[in-house]
């Protein structure tokens, strides 16, 4: 039994063998090993006693990392299941599951940390002992009461080292090596967990009742109606028990400050980890660490965090669950939120999973009561009242004119009173097409079938697709006409448009573009606090998450093309991305109010939004599905190819769809289609898709079938995948 199985970061569907060379390697541990020329990192996967390739042939294995814990079999058994699941070869799940410092071999080597926290003397003095000047002293003095990283300090102040140097030599701050988890020795005293109402309450005692076992369960309540209370106090239970750990899963990195803030301040003596795509790598590690060897009593995180290595997981919360974001697009092409409900069941412990505007796969399943449904139907706070949505009818406005009259007297009105109004519109830029008036061209981008956006700001045409950027031409380039214009709005020129009508007001543009540095959101989000802004204009970032209760009118501009989409999700992402910016209006004790310019006002998603009527909504979407035969009543498999060429994906589709002799009963093989973006990036597009009413069916076709294509030569020319349930077309 000297042979190892080491899973590797290669593309191919199998793992290789080493000679363990006297080192005395367990499953689960990280090993250094030779591949061709390279060394790379790899995970033993077992101990066998016999190897197909010939003993003179094997390699030894460079080094074990013998001082680290190895990767928990539960965490293999369930990138095993991941890697069937969604047709990814295991080594490279695996692999990329792990921070990046445990993947790369230069940096093999777990570095420690060096940790500064205040001494009792340091305590003692006080903050009164700190000049009002020595400003960043006094900001560390305030974040010392526990240990801090010098990554922790990196991102909590610039120019931190001559302070702590001034204070390590006050005797006021001493240093420490950590490795593991900084232990907090005075805790602040937590924030008061309020009184649950009815609904919450009911909410709370089914899932305690229900105790320590797999069940996923779906907690339905619109925005601000208290969910986020419901997942603290069932944490608040269920981590009594010692060493216990929970894992939070979020969308958004821009929302884990927040939720931060929320867990941190009830559960101050917790240890608590985030993990997100914003952190650098060692402080991934460390969150990791302590995650693994049990020191992290809670997980936030985002889509990747679902891996997390926790041996003493004791429940999983799935915020916002219908988001998209928690579909990986690219490597293995998983859903973190049914990750998470596998991973519950492999653990058995309870799932929960939260949202306003569930998806209607989750919907589904708890009306077939293989979830259990909790409802909260009222707003948290008392006298809170539901915003007031209604539709304003455009059919009459002038096109080029974003701002209907109504919603202008209603901005005006918001300003009279001192409150603030958010204008949501989906679209960053300064207008989404450069048009000739002369002949209609439209800007188009060199690499991918999509329209250059216009960002007047900057004199730049840009694609929102692949970053293609250029000067605007002269003139157009068929006709020769001068007069090119940019035509329709988004942000940039909304934004322009209001300072015209309200040249007094404060307004503040929120988009990627005005939110790429880091804290911009942070900032933003306090500004809108503090009154400092009377408009917002934004795109999706600011339907998500923040509290402005002074924001007492959303106004929703262009938003029609979405009803006619040809994607069948469309209408339920609308439905849940306008409920989520309604749910900005009104919160505390100001009544809301919600103006969405539509020219299709009687459409039944805006009259299913204006009654706050999800679940008839859902229930006749459903309906539609079923008869259409949609997920969530069958199931989908989408085989993507693109390459630069497009004959050569014809090419390979047509020889994958070939590779099939024959197509079991209840499952579909459709013919090769252009995929909705054509071209990307350069590469030509296409796919094909295969449905079936069994998931077992086709999850026994798909293992059969990559297995058939991995072997075509054609699949070397393309660049291919499998994306399994997939959500985009
Ligand atoms: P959600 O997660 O559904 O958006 P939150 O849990 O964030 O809702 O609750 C919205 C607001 O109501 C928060 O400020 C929260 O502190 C408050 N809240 C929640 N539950 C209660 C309650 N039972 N009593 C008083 N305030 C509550
Ligand atoms: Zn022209
Ligand atoms: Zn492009």
């Amino acid at each position: 039994m000297n042979i190892l199985r080491v899973a590797l970061d290669v593309p191919l569907d199998k793992h290789f063998d080493y000679l363990d060379g006297g080192h005395t390697a367990k499953v689960g541990q990280r090993v250094l090993v030779p591949f061709g020329k390279r060394q790379v990192i790899g995970i033993v996967m077992e101990r066998v006693s016999l190897s197909d390739v010939p003993d003179t042939r094997l390699k030894d294995i460079y080094k074990v990392f013998v001082d680290e814990a190895p990767i928990l079999p539960v965490t293999l058994k369930l990138l095993k299941f991941c890697a069937d699941y969604y047709q990814y070869p295991l080594g490279q799940a695996l692999l990329a599951i792990l921070p990046a410092k445990l993947r790369a071999p230069e940096l093999a080597y777990l570095p420690k940390l060096t940790a500064y926290v205040l001494t009792a003397q340091g305590r003692e003095v006080g903050l009164e002992a700190i000049p009002k000047r020595a400003l960043v002293q006094r900001k560390l003095y305030a974040a010392l009461n526990q240990p801090l990283s010098t990554v922790s300090l990196n991102a909590l102040t610039k120019g931190w080292q001559p302070a702590i140097k001034a204070m390590l030599q006050a005797g006021w701050v001493a240093s420490q090596e950590i490795a593991k988890t900084p232990v907090v020795a005075e805790a602040p005293a937590p924030s008061t967990a309020p009184e649950l109402n009815t609904d919450q309450q009911m909410a709370l005692q089914a899932l305690l009742a229900d105790g320590q076992q797999f069940k996923v369960w779906l907690l339905h309540g619109i925005t601000g109606s208290g969910k986020t209370e419901v997942y603290m106090q069932l944490l608040q239970t269920v981590l009594e028990t010692p060493q216990a750990q929970a894992l939070v899963l979020v969308p958004e990195i821009n929302l884990t400050p927040q939720l931060e803030a929320r867990f941190r301040a009830r559960f101050p003596v917790l240890p608590m980890v985030m993990l997100h795509s914003q952190m650098n790598d060692s402080e991934r590690l460390h969150g990791w660490m302590m995650a693994q060897n049990g020191d992290a009593r809670i997980v936030i995180g985002t889509r990747l965090s679902v891996f997390t290595p926790m041996p003493n997981l004791a429940v999983i919360v799935v915020d916002e669950e219908h988001d998209a974001s928690y579909k990986q697009q690219d490597g293995m092409r998983y859903s973190a939120r049914d990750v998470a409900v596998m991973r519950g069941k492999m653990a058995n412990v309870p799932v929960l999973l939260g949202s306003a505007t569930p998806a209607l796969e989750t919907w589904h399943n708890a009306q077939i009561k293989r979830y259990g449904l909790l409802e909260i139907k009222q707003r948290a706070v008392f006298g809170a009242l539901m915003p007031d949505i209604r539709c304003v009818d455009v059919r009459q406005l002038p096109p080029e004119q974003a701002l209907s009259p109504t919603l202008l007297t209603a901005m005006q009105q918001r300003l009279d009173r001192e409150e603030q109004s958010l204008i949501f519109i989906n679209r960053r830029g300064y207008s989404p097409v450069l048009l000739c008036h002369a002949c209609a061209w439209v800007a188009p981008c060199k690499r991918c079938s999509s329209r250059l956006v216009v960002h007047l700001r900057d004199k730049r045409l840009r694609c929102h697709h692949c970053g293609h950027e250029q000067r605007p031409p002269q003139q157009c380039p068929l006709c020769g006409n001068a007069d090119l214009r940019p035509a329709g709005h988004g942000t940039q020129r909304l934004e322009e448009n209001l300072a015209k009508h309200f040249p007094h007001a404060r307004i503040l543009r929120v988009d990627r573009d005005s939110m790429r540095k880091k804290g911009a959101v942070a900032e933003m989000s306090r500004q809108v606090q503090a009154q400092e802004v009377d408009i917002l204009v934004g795109t999706q970032i600011l339907a998500k998450g923040h509290d402005f209760p002074h924001l007492t009118l959303v106004g929703v501009v262009d938003t029609d093309s979405a009803l006619f989409s040809p994607d069948f999700r469309a209408a339920e992402k609308l439905f849940a991305q306008l409920m989520q910016v309604a749910g900005r209006a009104g919160r505390a004790d100001k009544a809301g109010e919600v103006l969405i310019q539509t020219a299709f006002p009687d459409h039944a998603l805006f009259q299913a939004l204006q009654t706050h009527d999800y679940s008839t909504f859902a229930d006749n979407l459903l309906q539609e599905r079923q008869m259409a035969g949609f997920p969530p009543y069958c199931f989908e498999a989408l085989l993507r190819a693109e390459a630069q060429q497009y004959d050569l994906v014809a090419k390979f589709l047509a020889k994958a769809i070939n590779a099939v002799n024959d197509i079991p009963h209840q499952l579909t093989v459709y013919d090769p289609v252009r995929a909705r973006m054509e071209r990307l990036k350069s590469m030509e597009r296409a796919q094909v898709l295969v449905q079936s009413s069994s998931r077992q069916k086709l999850q026994v076709f798909l293992q059969a079938w990559v297995t058939l294509l991995r072997a075509l030569p054609e699949a070397n020319k393309v660049r291919w995948s499998v994306d399994v349930d997939p959500q985009e077309f």
